[in-house]
């Protein structure tokens, strides 16, 4: 079997299907692990979704993630200093208020706050335009980059073998069915290939003459210098209206934006114009960031499908074809779930994770007016 891609969906999927005991799994990556979204990503980790697929992917996620070391024996910096999404309309009010009944249906802790509530909890923010904010306490963030070498440094120990400068061109296929790839290193034959891709994965599925509705979006965040005057821990803040967010990365503060302009592309430049938007936003919300100076900025793709939400599972048309990408900004949260849900399908034919929402033929029945973000 060969799993495309080297982010913390293969390597994560590499894993548990060694564990389940098919070793004879090849990775391929066509430059080192975790350098595409997995390591650009801002390693935020919330139980906090509107759809209860989501959340359970997020709630099994965050088990794996809460022993980690245990498991892996790597520290991947998990703090769950929580995340507090903070909400300036009613309409998203109301949403929020709708999510926090599913969530807690389904045992995540979460807390309703008033805006006088909030600014007890953390004085620095500004919550003169808020009209309230819901907590998660047991969620937060840790270090992608180190989540994904403690899953294939196990999937390497287990006996899979992790090619990385080697770039999967042509996904080889004959009567509908799975025969093999070409890479930059010569073929291989093997009847099931993963698309863990992440925001290339309709460039592989092209090579076999079919198409993936996954687009890549540029993603901008910027890092402070060391900034002490926010106490400690600083939880993911979410502004959601204005899809602004920040969160403390020891010993700076970390600022992210999505720009509702920004086209389709696979553009990794850093633009000095958004950079100030996002830093007037993250004054706005806490104005004691007028002293703080930003050290860096990056720029990483997410991997969007028409309904932000991923696509796992086989795809219909060829068989040994299974996908585990379209995560638009969650990704990197849900990928000990993902490993363990698609390798129980490979290897079982079935799974005890209902991947309905997240199937394939969803979007043959969908147009674009009938978009809805979870
Ligand atoms: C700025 C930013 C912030 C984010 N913040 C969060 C967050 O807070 N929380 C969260 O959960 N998610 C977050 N995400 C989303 C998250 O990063 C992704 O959803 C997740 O990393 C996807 O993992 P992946 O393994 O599918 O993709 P990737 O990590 O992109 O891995 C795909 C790999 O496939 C390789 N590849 C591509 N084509 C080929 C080929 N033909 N042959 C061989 N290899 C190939 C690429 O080089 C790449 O390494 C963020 C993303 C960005 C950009």
């Amino acid at each position: 079997m060969v799993i495309i891609g080297g982010g913390i969906m293969g390597a994560s999927t590499a894993y548990h299907l060694a564990k389940r005991g098919l070793t004879d799994v090849i990775l391929l990556e066509r430059d080192l692990l975790a350098q595409g979204s997995t390591g650009l990503s801002v390693g935020g980790i919330r139980q906090q979704f509107s759809h209860p697929a989501n959340i359970k992917l997020s709630q099994e996620s965050v088990r794996v993630f809460e022993r980690f070391e245990e498991e892996f024996g790597v520290d991947i910096k998990f703090r769950q200093a929580g995340y507090l999404f903070l909400s300036r309309k009613e309409e998203t009010w109301r949403e929020f208020l709708s999510s926090v009944e599913t969530q807690r249906n389904l045992g995540v802790p979460v807390e309703i706050l008033a805006p006088e509530g909030i600014r007890m909890r953390w004085p620095y923010l500004n919550v003169e335009d808020i009209l309230g904010g819901t907590f998660g306490p047991k969620d937060g963030y840790a270090d992608p980059y180190l989540a994904t070498m403690g899953f294939a440094g196990a999937a390497r120990k287990l006996g899979v073998q992790i090619e990385e400068l080697t770039k999967a061109t042509e996904i080889k296929t004959a009567g509908g069915k799975v025969q093999g790839v070409l890479t930059t290193r010569g073929p291989v034959s093997c009847p099931v290939v993963v698309n863990a891709a992440g925001a290339w994965a309709a460039e592989v599925v092209r090579t076999a003459g079919l198409d993936l509705p996954v687009k890549p979006y540029r993603r901008q965040v910027f890092m402070t210098t060391a900034f002490e005057a926010l106490p400690k821990p600083v939880p993911m803040i979410i502004d959601q209206d204005v899809s602004f967010y920040l969160r403390g990365a020891d010993p700076g503060i970390i600022l992210g934006m999505s720009d509702p302009k920004e086209p389709s592309s696979f553009h990794l430049n850093v633009d000095r114009e958004f950079m100030e938007k996002v830093v007037e936003e993250a004054i706005h919300r806490v104005p004691a960031l007028e002293t703080a100076r930003i050290l860096r900025g990056w720029a990483g793709l997410y991997e969007v499908t028409p309904d932000d939400n991923p696509i796992i599972g086989g795809i219909p048309f060829l068989s040994g074809f299974y996908c585990a990408c379209g995560f638009s900004g969650h990704g990197f949260q849900q990928g000990p779930a993902v490993g363990r849900i698609l390798s129980q399908l490979i290897l079982e034919g079935s799974t005890d994770f209902d991947l309905k929402p997240f199937a394939y033929h969803r979007f043959a029945a969908k147009s674009e007016g009938e978009r809805k973000a979870v």
